[in-house]
């Protein structure tokens, strides 16, 4: 399968090609050529499947330069150390069932695509005897899943910029407690933005990116959004079983609009999705979007600091591939899209927006601070069941969008532990760590401070990447 660029401008490139870029050349986001379909007979033959080898079937159609059994050996490897069945389904109400993203070493879905990422670099790498250097931004999540995929590898090095004191003690510990010499943690004065713009002013310098072997692993990572189409499939499977071929809707707390761009390409590919519904929290760019056609980043100023700070962002990188589909693949439109935005600030399909719904399945919600207590207190009081914050921004966006008939499913996007603070404030109740979590919580921190420098960022990188 050959990955061309949304803005038209570069030369074809394969699945392992395109995993080793952030950005493409043109700055335009990589996406598949044509979109791989998979039918009704292939989906009722997927049942049967464990999660790794669905992951190989779904891979395969995108990795097509991998052969298969490479592929579900790093499947297997990759999964290995999840709980059985890897994503489970549980059901907390009449109407919505939670999908259990969260099973992975850093309690959150950016593990699923991680944990195999970490074994297709390594394989990759290996195989054309090169080394990565891994520069990342990260609001916390994709941070600690990235190093605990990378971490210890031999031809690979990470270079993670956190916002100071904008993450949770516990996605910090998760981070800084590694003491591993291939990873790297820099806390950058500044919000999540600021640290994204360092790593585009670096990747968008062509020859200090290659002489540096500079790469991401950053939610527009192609290679991401595949491994995560699987538990789309895994999750109709499931919730399938019993009753057989059906739509259903899913409901996607969203930030970078990664998460739910994979449901998307799982639609295009033919899973009966009916609804996409993107739960946003107070930034919520993509809500509005969603809702006008209008899309008006915010500024790192004008980006909140919330109680799922996973999903504080305002600018929604993955956007792109969205709008890609939207001007029905035309390249000059995507770029006209992008003029406009730099020019005035704001790009506007208001034109379009029915088509959001009506082609593509894309409704959207916003959910608060107050709505996610409420949220996590009524799920509690009813089931005994704890959802973390972001998961709880979800459930809340999804109950407005449940449909007679149609199963709802809630992706679970973390795990509560990583949020003890909010879970508290909610529900009065301290969770109680693991013996391991407790250690991690109390290891000694590894982290370098740092203004929001490129200068700084590009010596520091140059004194400690590998070559
Ligand atoms: C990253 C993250 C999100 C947002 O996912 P996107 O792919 O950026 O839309 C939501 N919840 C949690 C817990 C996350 O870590």
């Amino acid at each position: 399968m050959p990955f061309i660029s949304t803005r038209g401008g570069m030369q074809p490139q394969s699945f392992s090609e395109t995993l080793l870029e952030g950005l493409a050349p043109d700055g335009g986001l990589s996406v598949p050529e044509s979109m791989p379909e998979v039918d009704g007979e292939t989906l009722e033959r997927w049942r049967a499947l464990t999660y790794p080898q669905l992951a190989t079937e779904v891979l395969a159609l995108f990795a097509t330069d991998i052969p298969r059994q490479d592929l579900a050996r790093m499947t297997a490897d990759a999964y290995a150390g999840f709980p059985d069945g890897v994503v489970p389904l549980r059901r907390i109400d009449d109407d919505l069932t939670l999908v259990g993203l969260s099973e992975g070493p850093t309690l959150a879905f950016k593990d699923m695509a991680m944990q195999f990422l970490g074994q297709v670099l390594e394989y990759t790498l290996e195989k054309q005897g090169a080394v990565l250097n891994i520069l990342g931004a990260t609001s916390g999540d994709t941070g600690s899943a990235a190093e605990h995929a990378l971490r210890g590898k031999e031809r690979i090095a990470v270079f993670m910029l956190s916002p100071q004191g904008r993450m949770s003690a516990f996605q910090r510990a998760q981070m800084f407690s590694l003491d591993d010499e291939n990873v790297h943690n820099i806390a950058v004065a500044g919000v999540f933005d600021d640290c994204q713009n360092l790593v585009k002013k670096l990747a968008g310098d062509l020859d200090f990116k290659r002489a540096q072997h500079l790469g991401a692993v950053n939610s527009i990572n192609l290679a991401r959004i595949t491994a995560q189409t699987v538990y789309y499939f895994w999750a109709w499977l499931r919730a399938t079983d019993a009753g057989g071929w059906a739509e259903v809707s899913f409901t996607v707390p969203s930030g970078n609009f990664g998460n739910i761009l994979s449901g998307f390409f799982a639609k295009q590919m033919g899973l009966p999705i009916r609804r996409l519904v993107l739960a946003a929290n107070e930034n919520n760019v993509l809500d509005e979007f969603f809702r006008t056609g209008v899309y008006r980043p915010r500024s790192a100023a004008q980006t909140l600091a919330t109680s799922s700070p996973s999903m504080d962002i305002s600018k929604a990188s993955n956007l792109e591939r969205f709008i890609f589909e939207l001007v029905d693949r035309d390249p000059a439109r995507v770029v006209g899209a992008w003029d406009d935005l730099e020019a005035q600030g704001f790009f506007d399909f208001s034109a379009e927006r029915e088509r959001f719904v009506e082609e593509f399945g894309i409704v959207s919600g916003t959910s608060t601070h107050d709505d996610r207590l409420a949220t996590i207190r009524a799920v509690y009081e009813a089931s005994g069941e704890v959802i973390d914050p972001h998961t709880a921004d979800g459930v809340k966006v999804a109950r407005e969008h449940v449909e007679p008939g149609v199963p709802m499913l809630v992706l679970e996007t973390a795990k509560p532990e990583k949020f003890a603070e909010t879970i508290h404030e909610a529900i009065g109740v301290e969770l109680g760590y693991s013996p391991e979590l407790r250690a991690m919580l109390d290891a000694p921190q590894h982290v370098t401070e740092m203004a929001d420098d490129e200068q700084a960022l590009r010596a520091f990188i140059q004194e400690h990447a590998r070559h």
